[in-house]
């Protein structure tokens, strides 16, 4: 039986599955149970911006596996309370911390200490917006696929145009929790959210006493040339700052920043069995060891103005448009992209959809300048090809 077998006897069904199995993976690298090896754009969806199986996150992970996996937050531990200091030094006036394990909980827990907060309800997100699968995260999503099987959601979530300004203007108000954004939409197909666009979301959340959420879950850890997307616009500093996926080098974390205008947390307001759990911890330490020592905020600006010229010069009729932020960027085309989706995989590159007509790309910062070359031929190659589309 194959592994694609195998697991599929037992799958949830809630994955629409590619017929590869990875087994193995070393930088920006991927190799299959077959020993294909992939180019990987993919990091499994924006967590490996190290790249895979980085030695000094395994030797992380091993030492403190022999040492103490759990202790809940209840008790202190050295590797929280050094990751504590060091992840808030990163966002300055974001001194506080809520260690959690995955994205959707991030943006929970700011959505809820936002209505704690101000003590009320309203949440405005945006349209294209993509924040998690818990009923509140999910109640600010904007896909209407993720949302109706699950209705009635959380009440009080509106959503406005991104990047519109009037349309804010006029949905905040003084029974405003909080506006939630992504600083760049992700799974929305790759839009940068602009400088005068954030700043009157902080302006209007300051004006009307509402919180401001910032959602790097993807965006974050030097993914778009800076440690945080939002650290681009001068001037703006959110209420709470939802950071996830690659903040442990691949070990599952999430972790919710939270400012001084957020009132001061009691015992008992919220919790996690696993959050701050020392094995994550060590390993988000050794990755922001990382991050700092090969500066990899630098590498992804530099990189990504590399691989968007590279895609600038594919000449195809089916490119729409190339956009991007550091080494988070799309390729949109004029049709659907799954059937070119999957002729990159056949032909050794892994990259991921961001609605039905943007390719994503959001490859290991480490990745090389030759691989990016590569990966840019490959789509040439592809546009090129006449694909099958049997979706
Ligand atoms: N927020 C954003 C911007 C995301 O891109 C994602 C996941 O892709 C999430 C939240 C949810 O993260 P998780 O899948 O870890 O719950």
């Amino acid at each position: 039986m194959t592994i694609q077998e195998l697991e599929s006897r037992h799958t949830s069904g809630l994955y629409a599955k590619r017929d590869i199995a990875l087994v193995r993976g070393e930088g920006a690298l991927l190799w299959d149970s077959n020993g294909k090896q992939y180019i990987d754009c993919d990091s499994g969806h924006g967590v490996a911006n190290l790249g895979h199986c980085r030695p000094e996150i395994v030797k992380a992970i091993s030492e403190q596996a022999a040492r103490l996996v759990t202790c809940f937050e209840s008790y202190y531990n050295d590797q929280r309370a050094q990751l504590l200091e060091q992840l808030t030094a990163l966002a300055p006036s974001l001194n506080r911390a809520y260690l959690c394990n995955s994205g959707t909980e991030s943006v929970e827990a700011a959505i809820k200490l936002a209505r704690f907060t101000t003590g009320r309800a309203k949440i405005i997100a945006a349209m294209r917006g993509f924040h998690g699968r818990t009923m509140g995260a999910l109640s600010a999503t904007w896909n209407k696929n993720y949302r109706q099987p699950f209705e009635p959601l959380v009440p009080e979530f509106t959503h406005v145009a991104y990047n519109n300004v009037e349309a804010l203007q006029q949905a905040v108000d003084e029974n405003t929790a909080a506006v939630l954004l992504e600083a760049v939409q992700g799974e929305g197909g790759i839009h940068v959210g602009s400088d005068e666009f954030m700043l009157a979301a902080q302006k209007l959340c300051h004006q009307n006493g509402a919180m401001l959420i910032i959602d790097e879950v993807q965006s974050g850890f030097a993914r778009t040339g800076k440690m945080f997307a939002y650290q681009h616009i001068d001037g703006l500093v959110p209420d709470f700052l939802c950071v996830a996926k690659s903040i442990a080098g691949g070990v599952p974390m999430g972790a919710t920043l939270i400012g001084p205008r957020v009132k001061e947390l009691q015992p008992g307001l919220h919790s996690s069995t696993f959050g701050g759990n020392p094995l994550s911890c060590a390993a988000s330490l050794a990755a922001l060891e990382i991050f700092e020592r090969e500066n990899l905020a630098t590498q992804a600006a530099e990189k990504g103005e590399f691989f968007l010229n590279c895609l600038r010069q594919i000449q195809s009729p089916l490119i729409r448009e190339v956009r991007g932020l550091g080494l988070m960027v799309g390729l949109e085309l004029k049709q659907k992209i799954a059937p070119y989706i999957r002729a990159l995989m056949d032909r050794g590159v892994l990259a991921l959809p961001s609605g039905m007509t943007v390719i994503r790309f959001l490859p290991p910062l480490v990745i090389s300048h030759e691989q990016l070359a590569l990966v840019a031929e490959t789509i040439q190659a592809v546009l090129n090809q006449p694909v099958k589309d049997d979706n």
